[in-house]
């Protein structure tokens, strides 16, 4: 019985629940394959930790160039094609069938941007092989996806450190 799972919300967690739900997939013996949206210009933590588990077990594989212009009227085209590549990568890994778990993270974020249409996620998550969990990150999921998810969990924040201007932590956002 393969899920899908989206966190969402404002709070901190989403991409640390899915890289938490990866960790004990793996030790199931799960092969898994995470596609970062947006990451791509920092340098993660995760990443290392992915490579340490193996590459035939957990691959990380980040796409994105670490930020979306927002607040434009429309997105940067640059943009849209990098979310657009992300997402043939992942549809043709997820699709293969050689992945128990498929984490796109931050697509949310992309569709709620305008950058990739919700239907065609929807489409090609109902044709995946039935082997395969899939979990979706990122802030304002489509409802169209939520209705779709068989798990939803909105992060709800309480508080974060960046109201305290402590900004991005070692070890803990990276
Ligand atoms: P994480 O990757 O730590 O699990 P996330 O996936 O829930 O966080 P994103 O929306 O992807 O959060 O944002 C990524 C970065 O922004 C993280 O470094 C995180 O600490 C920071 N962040 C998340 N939520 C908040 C918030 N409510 N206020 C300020 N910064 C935040
Ligand atoms: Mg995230």
């Amino acid at each position: 019985m393969a899920l899908l799972i989206i966190y969402t919300g404002n709070g901190k967690g989403k991409t640390s629940a899915a890289m938490g739900t990866a960790f004990r997939a793996v030790g199931q013996g799960l092969r898994v394959m995470m596609v970062q949206f947006i990451k791509g210009s920092w340098h993660y933590g995760e990443l290392d930790t992915a490579k340490m588990l193996g590459d035939d077990r957990f691959q990380m594989v980040p796409m994105g160039r670490g930020f979306v212009k927002i607040g434009a009227e429309k997105p940067d085209p640059q943009d849209v094609e990098l979310v657009r590549q992300c997402w043939e990568f992942g549809k043709e890994k997820m699709m293969s069938g050689r992945y128990e778990l498929m984490v796109f993270d931050e697509i949310n974020y992309a569709i709620n941007y305008g950058m990739l249409p919700p239907e065609e996620v929807a489409d090609t998550l109902k044709q995946r092989p039935e082997n395969v969990h899939v979990i979706l990150t990122g802030r304002n999921a489509h409802p169209l996806l939520v209705e779709m998810a068989d798990l939803v969990t909105e992060m709800k924040e309480i508080k974060h450190p960046f109201e305290k201007g402590i900004l991005a932590v070692r070890g803990i956002d990276y």
